[in-house]
């Protein structure tokens, strides 16, 4: 997976982050150790007829056949995630000149309102901007369908130093609520099966770490605290 390390022109972001939503994605991963080891292949379906498929067999009265009760928090929040981006790439559509109304879904109306709006020879800019905004549904996508495991890193974040935060409940003076107080980590890793999808994120500053190499930087920043503390 050495490509990945390189970095994408602008066209090539574009281009990846339009293919998630809109193509089957071909997947083909080492699995097992030693004798055993060997590469597994798989076809997922375009994150944008996942996502479809998803509230579709939710509604549907004869889909699955699992409980109410299990099936209503996905469905809804699936179901807004789809009806946000469904809107926001018709509008594009008409942005850009076309017409979204013949296309049946957002998957179709996606890949042509590319075509379209690539004839306007965009910036790299913009195609940055709207790079981050079909990346964001991506992420958003999968978070809602095959949510990621999230561990706790029992360390202090290296930017800002913080190991622990309170959440929950705020009183009005902006003091945390006594009686609904909870501590928790800082530190929190977001772990995916592609790796260049997984990233850490510290809750008291922000910072997020992404990718192979920025979760890599952060391991050594913990690991190199970890020894000035034992040898000091
Ligand atoms: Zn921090």
């Amino acid at each position: 997976m050495k490509s990945t390390d390189r970095k994408f022109t602008s066209t090539e972001r574009m281009l990846n982050a339009l293919d998630a939503l809109s193509k089957p994605q071909h997947i083909a991963e080492w699995q097992g150790e030693g004798n055993s080891k060997h590469i597994f292949r798989r076809t997922d379906p375009p994150l944008l007829d996942w996502l479809r498929e998803a509230i579709v067999s939710n509604m549907g009265g004869s889909g699955g056949g699992r409980q109410a009760r299990e099936r209503t928090p996905m469905a809804v929040g699936a179901f807004t995630l789809y009806e946000d981006i469904d809107g926001r790439i018709r509008s594009w559509m008409m942005e850009a000149g076309g017409t979204p109304i013949k296309a049946i879904t957002p998957t179709q109306i996606i890949r042509s309102w590319y075509a379209l709006w690539q004839t306007s020879n965009p910036t790299d800019h913009r195609r940055d901007a709207y790079s981050g905004i079909m990346e964001g549904w991506a992420d958003a996508i999968r978070d809602n369908l095959d949510p990621p495991k999230k561990i706790e890193i029992t360390a202090p974040c290296p930017i800002c130093g913080q190991e622990w935060i309170n959440i929950g409940l705020k009183l009005l003076d902006g003091q945390d609520d006594p009686d609904d107080v909870e501590r928790v980590r800082t530190l929190i890793a977001v772990e995916r099966d592609n790796i260049n999808e997984s990233y850490a994120i510290c809750k008291a500053c922000d910072k997020v770490w992404k990718g192979v190499g920025q979760m890599r930087w952060l391991r050594i920043a913990i690991d190199d605290a970890d020894a000035t503390k034992a040898t000091a």
